[in-house]
């Protein structure tokens, strides 16, 4: 059943592989998350298991999505960050109780609360969300150099110079583009 949907797309930084649960804002966009079974299962694969997601709730973490990716873009573009997205951020962060716990191997993992509410799982997203924009961690906010893509993403790069989004797919997809663009202007010898 699951082959249906969309695969989701993980970076490194939990925000922006949040934000890139919708790909392709400015081309044919493809929504990753299309009913609330999808956002279960995404929150599982990034630690933050839940136990039900309601329409709603689904709704809701779109906004925090949406949200994140604005403020994140106004950011990497040195922008004022819109009042509108900086409010649902902070919403969310507010209403999340999730706890950071400490493994025996020394890793960190997160606790929801008791009924393990997207709400908290949200907030964990809003709170890195947060961490990325303000500047508190150590990278560069950038925009996907790809013109249907242009992801906000988290450069941690040493040079900080990276042009594409790190879903894998965008710098990928551009080579291509300019080898066959290549190819056709200089037909080589018929292999
Ligand atoms: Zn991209």
């Amino acid at each position: 059943m699951k082959d249906r949907f969309p695969d989701f797309r993980l970076g490194s930084v939990l925000a922006t592989s949040f934000t890139a649960t919708l790909t392709e804002r400015r081309g044919n966009a493809v929504e990753r998350i299309p009913t609330p079974d999808r956002l279960i299962d995404w929150l599982a694969v990034n630690g933050l298991a839940v136990e039900s997601c309601t329409a709603a709730q689904l709704e809701r973490a779109r906004e925090l999505r949406e949200a994140i990716h604005a403020a994140a873009t106004a950011a990497a573009m040195r922008e004022a960050l819109p009042a509108s997205a900086i409010r649902i951020i902070n919403d969310c962060s507010i209403q999340g109780r999730a706890a950071a716990i400490l493994t025996p191997e020394g890793k960190r993992q997160w606790r929801l609360g008791s009924a393990s509410r997207v709400e908290d799982a949200l907030g964990v997203i809003a709170a890195d969300a947060i961490d990325i924009v303000s500047g508190e961690r150590d990278g560069r906010l950038a925009l996907c150099a790809s013109p249907t893509c242009r992801a906000a993403f988290f450069d941690t790069s040493q040079s900080r110079t990276r042009k594409w989004c790190d879903m894998n797919t965008c710098g990928n997809r551009q080579k291509k583009a300019r080898f066959m663009a290549n190819k056709r202007r200089q037909p080589g010898p018929a292999a």
